[in-house]
């Protein structure tokens, strides 16, 4: 299976603590998905949920703001050599983000039909990069599909909101 640069252990143990995020936003009753951002050194730098409902954005996504703080800690916006870690599929506006702030790969759990970049049947942007941004889908997956699972499974049971379209299953 591919790996990112720190190896097969690793991944899980950043997914691990990408999904600890995304608990936190479950617990805030938003739907939960959680980022980490490690860098070059191997050591996070940077940890967010998604925030969308209490901020009232769409620009509150986990990988949006994990990018933010990790800019911020570095002093730089040029993340190269830095992985993000988050537990579902990135979307079109945080792929774009993810390519201007020259990461140098994504680590991602669940799939997201809906909104997700289909970065599986997508070729990847050359944006800054001469090499191409490592994808690698997967990891923690079980775990991040159960979370959004019962997640919308009792937003539906309250009558609150719509079809989930996060994930498959
Ligand atoms: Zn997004």
């Amino acid at each position: 299976m591919k790996t990112s640069i720190f190896g097969a252990d690793q991944d899980k143990y950043f997914m691990g603590k990408a999904l600890i995020e995304a608990r936190k936003a479950y617990a805030k009753d938003e739907v939960p998905i959680g980022a980490v951002i490690v860098g070059p050194e191997g050591t996070i730098v940077a940890r967010a949920y998604n925030r969308v409902e209490s901020a009232h954005t769409q620009c509150a996504h986990a990988e949006v703001q994990a990018i933010q703080k990790a800019g911020k800690k570095r002093g730089d916006w040029r993340l190269d050599g830095h992985w993000l870690y988050v537990t579902l599929e990135p979307c079109t506006m945080c792929m774009g983000l993810i390519f201007l702030s020259r990461l140098s790969g994504v680590v991602y759990g669940a799939d997201s039909p809906l909104f997700g970049y289909r970065l599986d049947k997508v070729g990847t942007s050359r944006v800054y990069k001469k090499d191409a941004l490592v994808v690698i889908k997967g990891v923690g997956v079980q775990e991040s599909a159960k979370l959004l699972k019962h997640f919308f499974q009792g937003k539906r049971k309250k009558g609150e909101w719509y079809e989930s379209g996060f994930t498959k299953n």
